[in-house]
């Protein structure tokens, strides 16, 4: 989610919804529930933008000619849903004279949920099932036993390893805090982490993406990851959407989306 461009003043950034999904519980399920095929930001985007819509109910979504085919049309004067969409550009490296493809981001609103929609009846929809042992084969972490001298530490991350002390209190949001670590921090050293998690901006991080995978699928300790976000938030000057930067928040969103990815036993469709 880096290098946007096109941002429209309508669309929230990433911090501002990501502070969106740390205060209001349940949010984050919802956004899964209805929007799963999507990246965890845009599903967060979509669920915010049909609240303001005036409660657009959420649901299936899908961009207009999509709905074409699936037998459904999007009903006269509904306007278009926003979301976050990688594109592949290309750029000529002036001095080897040797063109690049880079990876850039761009807003488009051209999605419509189900409500915004007449038609055909749609076939129930399933959220796939979601293994943790999958998705750190899929990341290409290992899991080791766990041998820390100090018990109270509940879990560790050491370059793609990482443990989980077996009488941790919260051992599927450590899992996820300690994913998080390798994804975005242990090639800058090695993180142990204790039963309070210290304050700082990296366990910000670590946290907000276990709140993020706990939360989306229904597994124990989002209500733990989201005190510790909220008490991190509640300090400084009370400037809440300054208190995570924008960096941060697009790197939670894409951690906590590669996990979730990893897991599910299903091919996703491209999607943004
Ligand atoms: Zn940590």
């Amino acid at each position: 989610m880096e290098n946007q461009v096109n941002q429209s003043p309508a669309i929230p950034r990433w911090s501002a919804l990501l502070i969106e999904a740390v205060t209001k519980p349940g949010l984050i399920m919802k956004a899964y529930s209805a929007f799963h095929q999507f990246s965890v930001g845009n599903q967060i985007l979509a669920l915010v933008q049909c609240q303001m819509r005036g409660g657009l109910q959420p649901g299936p979504i899908n961009t207009f000619p999509k709905w074409k085919e699936l037998g459904r049309f999007v009903k006269r004067g509904e306007r278009a849903l926003t979301l976050c969409m990688p594109i592949t550009c290309k750029r000529r490296d002036e001095i080897s004279d040797e063109e690049h493809t880079y990876t850039s981001f761009v807003y488009k609103a051209r999605w419509f949920v189900l409500s915004q929609t007449d038609g055909q009846e749609l076939e129930p929809i399933t959220i796939p099932e979601w293994d943790a042992d999958r998705a750190i084969a899929a990341l290409n972490i290992e899991r080791v036993p766990f041998d820390h001298p100090d018990g109270n530490v509940q879990g560790f991350a050491r370059g793609r390893q990482l443990a989980i002390n077996p009488v941790a209190q919260l051992s599927q949001k450590t899992f996820f805090h300690e994913c998080a670590h390798i994804l975005l921090h242990t090639s800058e050293g090695d993180f142990a982490d204790g039963e309070a998690t210290p304050r700082s901006l990296r366990e910000v991080e670590a946290e907000a993406v276990a709140l993020l995978c706990c939360e989306s699928l229904g597994l124990e300790g989002a209500e733990y990851a989201r005190g510790y976000i909220q008490h991190w938030l509640g300090r400084g000057n009370g400037s809440n959407s300054e208190a995570i930067p924008e960096k941060s928040a697009q790197r939670i969103f894409r951690a906590a989306d590669q996990i979730i990815r990893a897991g599910r036993f299903e091919i996703d469709p491209v999607t943004a």
